[in-house]
Formats: C-alpha cells, sequence, structure tokens
C-alpha cells in the first residue's frame, strides 16, 4: 500500500493534521489509521461542553467537536481506516493489522505520530491495600458512563485533581452518587481553575491538597479507603488517617503519552514530556516522522492540540514536496528556573514560516511572577502573570523578525518577585 502522508490516530489531533496537510497541497493522498472503530479519540466520551471556544468560537460537546473535523474530511479527499493498529513506525514506512487485510505495510513520504496518551493505573501508583473491584481510572469511568451506559459506584472517593478526575467529580454526581471527596498529593491542584470552580465547588465537594490514599478495604468490593495528610516529602503524617466509606476510588493521577511506537522506532524522548523530542515544524529526531496533541506532551484544551497539529500536518505536507532537511542556523530553546519543559526544543530559523509559539508548564506553583525570555542571557521579554500553576499550560509567541539576530539560545524562565 502506498500513501503521501500516514497519520497515526484518528483523535482530535490526528484529524487537524491530516486536515492542514490536505489544504496545504490538495494533491497528497493522505490516509489516517485508527485502532478505534470510530474517529475522534477521548473527545467521543467527553459529553460535558466547553470544547471549541478557541478554533470554532463556540461551545461544544467532545463528539460535536471531533463532527467539526470528520465532516471535512471527503471533501480534502482523506482515506481512512478504522480498527486498524499501527504497530511499527519508520521515516519511510508504517506497519498495521487489521482484521480485512491482516499484518500490512504502507510506504509513505512522512507520517505523523497522533497517538494520545493513557492514564496512570493503580499499578503505576503503589497504593497499598486489598484488590477490590471498584478502583477504576477516572477515564474508564467517564467511558463506562457516557458511552456504556454503565454506573461505575454510588459513593465515590476520588485520587488525584487533574481535570478527567474533576470532571468525573461533577458527571457522578449529575448521574446521583455520592462523591465524598477529591484528594490531591501536591499542595495545589493538577486541573484547570475553571475546572475546579464548575465541577467541585459548586457542587460542594471537598478538596483535600496534600491528602492521599494510604489503603483500600474490601474483599470483593471497595468497602472504604484510608486517607492521610501528607508532608512536604508526599509521606504520609502519622496520627492524620481518616477512613471513608465508599464503594468506588477513581484515580485521576497523571496521563503517559502512548510512545511506545516513537520509541521503537528509535524517536528521542524528552524525559520531561515523556514524549518526542521535536523542532519548531514538530518534526521528531527521525527526519520525516512528526509528532503532535497529547502523544508529544499533555495538553489541558483540545483547542491548543488542534492548533498545534495544524502546524504539524503543514509541515510533514512541506517535507513531502520539498524533502531536503533545511539548513542554516538554529537556536536550542531551553527551561529555566521554574519551567519543567518546553516544546519546541530547538528552532531552525530558516524553517520558520509564521511566529514561534512556544508551550511549556511550570513545575509549581508561582504568585505575582514574571514569564520571562532570554536570548543569549539577555532579557527579551518579560510579562507578568498573578498566578502560574502547573495544571496550566503556559505559552509564549515570539515573532519571526524577533529571531532574525539569531540568538544561539533561548532561555524561558519564572521569575518571582
Ligand atoms: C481519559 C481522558 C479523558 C479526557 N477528558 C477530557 C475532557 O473532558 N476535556 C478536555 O478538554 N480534555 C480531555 N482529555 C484530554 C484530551 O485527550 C485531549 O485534549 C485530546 O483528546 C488529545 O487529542 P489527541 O488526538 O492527541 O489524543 P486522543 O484523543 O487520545 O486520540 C488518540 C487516538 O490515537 C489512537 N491510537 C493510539 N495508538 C494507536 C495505534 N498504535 N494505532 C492506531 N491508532 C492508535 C487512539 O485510539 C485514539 O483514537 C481527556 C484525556 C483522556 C486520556
Amino acid at each position: 500500500m502506498k500513501a503521501d502522508i500516514v497519520i497515526v490516530g484518528g483523535g482530535p489531533a490526528g484529524l487537524a493534521a491530516a486536515i492542514s496537510a490536505a489544504k496545504e497541497d490538495k494533491s497528497l493522498d493522505i490516509l489516517i489509521l485508527e485502532r478505534d472503530n470510530e474517529l475522534g479519540g477521548i473527545l467521543n466520551q467527553c459529553i460535558h461542553n466547553g470544547f471549541g471556544l478557541h478554533t470554532f468560537n463556540e461551545e461544544l460537546t467532545g463528539p460535536e467537536y471531533a463532527a467539526r473535523f470528520e465532516e471535512q474530511l471527503d471533501g480534502l479527499g482523506i482515506r481512512y481506516m478504522l480498527g486498524t493498529m499501527v504497530l511499527d513506525v519508520s521515516s519511510g514506512s508504517v506497519t498495521a493489522i487489521n482484521s480485512k487485510e491482516g499484518v500490512f505495510k504502507v510506504n509513505c513520504g512522512a507520517v505523523v505520530l497522533c497517538m494520545g496518551c493513557r492514564e496512570r493505573p493503580r499499578g503505576a501508583l503503589n497504593i497499598p491495600g486489598l484488590r477490590p473491584a471498584g478502583v477504576f481510572t477516572a477515564g474508564t469511568a467517564q467511558r463506562l458512563v457516557n458511552i456504556e451506559g454503565y454506573m461505575p459506584g454510588r459513593e465515590v472517593v476520588i485520587l488525584g485533581s487533574g481535570d478527567i478526575g474533576l470532571i468525573m467529580a461533577r458527571r457522578m454526581t449529575l448521574e446521583g452518587a455520592k462523591v465524598k471527596c477529591v484528594c490531591e498529593l501536591m499542595p495545589y491542584s493538577g486541573g484547570l481553575k475553571r475546572n475546579i470552580v464548575q465541577c467541585l465547588d459548586d457542587f460542594n465537594i471537598p478538596l483535600l491538597l496534600s491528602h492521599t490514599v494510604i489503603d483500600i478495604k474490601g474483599k470483593e468490593r471497595v468497602t472504604s479507603v484510608v486517607i492521610a495528610e501528607v508532608d512536604e516529602r508526599s509521606k504520609p503524617i502519622p496520627g492524620t488517617e481518616q477512613e471513608i466509606a465508599c464503594d468506588t476510588l477513581l484515580l485521576s493521577c497523571g496521563l503517559i503519552p502512548e510512545n511506545e511506537l516513537s520509541r521503537s522506532a528509535g524517536v528521542e524522548i524528552n524525559p520531561s514530556t515523556n514524549g518526542p523530542v521535536v523542532n519548531e515544524s514538530f518534526e521528531t529526531s527521525i527526519p520525516g516522522v512528526f509528532a503532535c496533541g497529547n502523544v508529544l506532551h499533555v495538553h489541558d484544551l483540545v483547542d491548543y492540540v488542534s492548533e498545534e497539529s495544524g502546524r504539524a500536518g503543514r509541515s510533514a505536507a512541506r517535507f513531502v514536496k520539498n524533502k531536503a532537511t533545511a539548513e542554516g542556523p538554529v537556536i536550542k530553546i531551553r527551561n529555566g528556573n521554574g519551567v519543567r519543559y518546553t516544546v519546541p526544543s530547538f528552532v531552525r530559523v530558516n524553517e520558520l514560516s509564521d511566529d514561534l509559539v512556544i508551550r511549556f508548564r511550570s513545575g509549581n506553583v508561582y504568585k505575582d511572577s514574571y514569564i520571562k525570555v532570554l536570548f543569549d542571557g539577555e532579557t527579551k521579554l518579560s510579562r507578568r502573570k498573578p498566578i502560574i500553576t502547573p495544571g496550566e499550560m503556559e505559552q509564549v509567541i515570539l515573532k519571526k523578525e524577533d529571531l532574525a539576530n539569531t540568538p544561539s539560545e533561548i532561555l524561558i524562565e519564572i521569575a518571582e518577585r
């Protein structure tokens, strides 16, 4: 089989990348390979609204947002195969399997990795206790309630205050469950402020910061969990234990980009994001292999996924047309004080067709601080922010002409007052 560009994964990242590549060059043959039986990725189970304010200037549900992309595919001649799992990726081909073709290979000019991320399960969290039924990741519970039509439980404790956990606190409450509390190990929430207000405060659900679950009880089914306050080293503080009766524990303790394919292809991975290291065009360390969306770094808003994936798709189309890798100056982008990572990691000035958007997350909560951009040690931009938290992705946008003098290094840091 042959295609100009193969997109691995048909979630919002894959759809946006395919559409922008097709708009960049209508003659390209673009093929999306999706392991699920429908396109749309995680959006299919996100039936609440709040999606699309940036991209479509409207408040949509997850499936409505995905449908806006899906309805463009036919008109642009984009092909897709469902129920098709990609097994292997290299710079000139992709190997996949489905029930009709068996194992097959697609030779291609470029590949865009859009596999999204998965949730951290109980096994990765080392929670002591028994192994009864009733412990779910928040995303599994979301799928059970919103797609399968099952209630995972009636009395719920949620561990972790990531956005999926916050959204599920509200969802379970609306479905008639009693959500007793959300425990968060860190002294700050991992989710967006708007979700804390709309999903917890509006329903009087307590958010217990610096708390964790230290025991799960119940033989067949969860009957209670024991929670405790933790110190600054995340160790439970003796004497603060509380046993909470419940039949369900939901885990919302972080997302892991799905990079098994990227790793086995030899793509360089950034240990801070667990996603590929990319340049300004979202190209990985393997020429012709691009990455975008949650497989690259965990996003808080799908609008940012779409915008970034649009750029990745355009870059893949240009790569197929021009082939040659750009020559010329390369600027390294480094994360300084308070910044956990940056995407991209470096920029090839001659390849920059637009403004340069640098996205990052802080490693802690900072109040009344400045986001600073330094070119070779000299402050180029300083923006005051009342609050910066790890739960909210930050960005700085640099104009192409700002980079005309080509510093050798751009440093992004957070400076406290
Ligand atoms: C459980 C969960 C719930 C979420 N809920 C919300 C929410 O309520 N609100 C919100 O704003 N954001 C939510 N998010 C964040 C949301 O994932 C992103 O904003 C967005 O969906 C990321 O898009 P994506 O295309 O990168 O990934 P995804 O939407 O995850 O899409 C990835 C696609 O790749 C496919 N795939 C993976 N590996 C392969 C392979 N080897 N072969 C073929 N196909 C493959 C998957 O089946 C999937 O369809 C949630 C995330 C998760 C994990």
